[in-house]
């Protein structure tokens, strides 16, 4: 059960919402959820189809352009289109906007990979029939889109005239007056190559900047008594016709994406050697491969609730969502809206490693381990970004990109957002923290660590025996360019501490190499000393009025904003107030210092933990889709399950109930992993730390029972809550011990321990 998201009606206000709900995506190849035959003019929609990372170059034009600032900026691109598939009856074509819809649905099927739409139809003319179209982007080839069309004829109809078309005649969707939507530069792809070619219409693009390249080339099959065939070739597109006889007609269609970012320059002939590898894979095939891979998957992703369906089909969509985004190969990540939609252009931000990464660093660590070498990639970008930027040394990586040059043009909420290369390093520890991975340590994190640790050394300064950091931008962009951003400095705090101890570490288990790697980084044991010197010396603001920590040096001294009095239609603010207006006020967009609490507990004691909640909860206006997630892991540490259950609640069916009306645009994925977070750091108290894995948990009391699994070096735990006990269950991996609400509990591999 719940593993279908249905949509029952033929709802057109809803159209663009349902295109990023039904969206497919296996990472690298994502297609809206679009009808195959097109709509009405008067319906619009966006037709989109994405390629993880294949991205153009814009020119960014200032009014006043300052020094630093980046000239160009990437962009996700729509690509190539292979969706078209109009059926004739009888010259009569098929559309939902004419003749009656006797009934429609639309599933998305989250254990089998795949969405259906089914149509039971009469046209104008009074013929009749059902159709029932199913498509998959395959887990398995990357590649591969595939269509299936199943019709069947309900009345006399003489002929079924099939058109499937791939066209490269395409461009991306923009909106002038949303900040979080591109707002121009719509065609950046032109045609370089059309054909016919035996079995296959092919079609090639290329960018006008980056000059990167993408295929589609695409075969199909059909099955019915009688059919004769054409095809047509224009200057963007092949179009395919069949023209068939007969009452049941079954029509698949094999899209197969390359591109020059993974397939070097033969872009065509690696597609059409994957279609020759395919030849013989019928939808069905392709369904039980699919299926085998999703089994795999929620073996260890799956978490079950008992006691609120919706629940349960809040969390199930957004793990998959998460698994249909997240990149799987060296020169992707996970884009802020999947492979969904447009919004945020196909960029990666510190979302991934804050909202994303430790879902699969806790259930499918490869995939978590990708990611980190995807940013590793980019660090000689994030080298020279820092030098840009006027830094002697280190790296900073940029606030948004896609292969590493900085993309974002607004400085104050974006480069700004210094704290990001701290989340990174936060990032590579937790997975140093949960796989123990010494190679990992020596062959990546190191590196990454010593370089991030020198950006702090040379943001900040030391005076009165305190380092301070000024002039950035913490998580909470209605507060730009602070001094002393408490979750900057203490995130900073940590990636300096820790980059001196794996310092030390190295040398003591691996002294050859951290020569090398010295020598390399011209790195000195004096600077070394340095990073545990302003570590240890960091300021964390501290309000001994309110006994909270400040979110910055001056946000306690501002005027409140006033909530109460804002009208609704105002929210998000961002869309309605410049930016120097909410500046001037304590209001948060998101959460900040609860945040840092949440990452970085042991820093300060339970009362300020606890005021600050307070305090900051009433000035927050969750207007970023970041916030709700944060503030429910915390109420649930904090005791407060009414407030973590409400906060968790918006999470889980963020875009399912388009909460922040701009689902169209794509997925809210950071949101996503939220929902997650929300319940294994939050009802369940979850938190990896140096002495290792530590749990809390509490049932909310609205459920039944709630179980989840977590991957632990090498090991496969079990975790059922029920409202009388708790279970852990070491399903596979050596014995092991884990702090149950501050006990020690020891799990030795299939014996069930049971907690009343
Ligand atoms: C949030 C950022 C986030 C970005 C992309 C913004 O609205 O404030 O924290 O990184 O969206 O999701």
């Amino acid at each position: 059960m719940t593993w279908k998201l249905t949509k029952s009606e033929m709802d057109n206000q809803n159209l663009l919402l349902n295109e990023s709900l039904l969206s497919l995506g296996n990472g690298y190849l994502g297609v809206r959820g679009n009808f195959e035959e097109g709509y009405k003019d008067t319906y619009n929609s966006i037709r989109g189809t994405y390629i993880n990372a294949f991205h153009d170059e814009i020119e960014i034009s200032y009014g006043e352009k300052l020094h630093g600032f980046p000239e160009t900026q990437q962009k996700i691109l729509n690509v190539i289109d292979g969706q078209t598939v109009e059926i004739y009856l009888d010259d009569e074509l098929f559309t939902l906007y004419e003749g009656e819809v006797i009934s429609f649905e639309r599933n998305l099927h989250m254990d089998a990979g795949y969405t259906e739409r089914i149509v039971h139809w009469k046209s104008p003319r009074g013929k009749e029939v059902k159709i029932n179209f199913r498509r998959l982007i395959s887990f398995v080839t990357r590649e591969l889109f595939a269509i299936d069309v199943k019709i069947e004829l309900l009345s006399q109809v003489q002929q079924v005239k099939i058109v499937s078309s791939v066209n490269g005649d395409v461009s991306n969707f923009v909106d002038k007056n949303d900040p979080r939507v591109a707002s121009g530069h719509a065609k950046r792809l032109h045609v370089t190559e059309v054909r016919k070619e035996e079995n296959f219409s092919i079609v090639k693009n290329r960018t006008y900047a980056t000059k990167l390249e993408v295929a589609c080339v695409v075969s199909s099959t059909v099955n019915s008594e009688e059919y004769k065939y054409e095809s047509k070739t224009t200057d963007t597109s092949v179009e395919e016709t069949y023209i068939c006889e007969g009452k049941a007609i079954h029509f698949t269609k094999y899209n197969v994406y390359t591109d020059t970012l993974r397939h070097e320059d033969t872009v065509i002939e690696k597609a059409i050697a994957i279609q020759q590898q395919l030849k013989a894979a019928t939808f069905e095939d392709l369904l039980i491969e699919q299926k085998e891979y999703l089994d795999n998957f929620w073996s260890t992703s799956d978490v079950i609730i008992n006691g609120d369906m919706k629940l349960q089909e809040g969390i199930r969509f957004n793990l998959y969502q998460l698994l249909q985004s997240v990149g799987k190969d060296p020169v992707s990540n996970i884009a802020a809206k999947g492979l969904s939609g447009e919004g945020y252009e196909g960029h990666y931000f510190w979302d991934t490693e804050i909202y994303m990464f430790p879902v699969f660093l806790m259930t499918n660590p490869s995939i978590a381990k990708n990611l980190l070498l995807h940013r590793f990639s980019i660090l000689d970008s994030a080298r020279e970004r820092a030098k840009e930027m006027g830094h002697k040394k280190g790296a900073l990586f940029p606030w948004r990109t896609i292969t590493g040059p900085e993309s974002s043009a607004f400085f104050p909420a974006g480069t700004a957002q210094y704290h990001i290369s701290a989340d990174i390093a936060y990032s590579y520890i937790q997975y140093y923290l949960v796989t123990k991975e010494e190679t990992f340590l020596r062959d990546y994190m190191a590196e990454v660590l010593f370089e991030t640790a020198r950006l702090w050394i040379d943001t900040g300064h030391m005076i009165n025996d305190i380092f301070r950091i000024d002039s950035v931008t913490g998580p909470d962009e209605y507060s730009c360019i602070v001094n002393n951003n408490y979750y900057t400095n203490v995130m900073a705090k940590h990636n300096l501490l820790w980059a001196a101890k794996v310092y030390y570490r190295l040398k003591e288990n691996d002294s050859n190499y951290l020569k090398q790697l010295s020598e390399r980084l011209s790195l000195s044991e004096q600077e070394v000393n340095e990073w545990t010197v302003a570590g240890e010396k960091m300021y964390l603001p501290y309000d001994e009025k309110f006994k909270i920590n400040a979110q910055d040096d001056s946000f306690l001294q501002k005027d409140r904003w006033d909530l109460e009095n804002t009208p609704k239609d105002k929210f998000p603010l961002l869309l309605n107030y410049h930016p120097l207006t909410l500046y001037r006020y304590q209001v948060c967009k998101q959460a900040d210092t609860i945040l840092a609490h949440f990452l970085l507990e042991d820093e300060q004691n339970i009362e300020t933990i606890e005021n600050s909640y307070n305090y900051y909860e009433q000035i927050t206006t969750h207007d970023s889709s970041l916030s709700s997630c944060v503030f429910s892991v915390m109420a649930s540490k904090l005791g407060d399950k009414e407030k973590a259950y409400a906060y968790f609640k918006e999470t889980a069916r963020l875009d399912l109930e388009n909460t922040h009306g701009n689902t169209k645009d794509g997925l809210h994925m950071a949101n996503m992993g939220g929902t997650w977070l929300a319940i294994v750091f939050g009802f369940a108290g979850l938190r990896v730390k140096e002495s290792g894995l530590f749990l809390a948990p509490s049932l909310p009391e609205e459920w039944d029972s709630l179980e989840f699994r977590l991957k632990y070096q090498d090991r496969l735990i079990k975790v059922s809550m029920e409202r009388n006990a708790l279970t852990y269950l070491l399903m596979e991996g050596e014995e092991m011990s884990l702090s149950h609400k501050g006990n020690i509990i020891y799990l030795q591999t299939g014996k069930e321990v049971k907690i009343p």
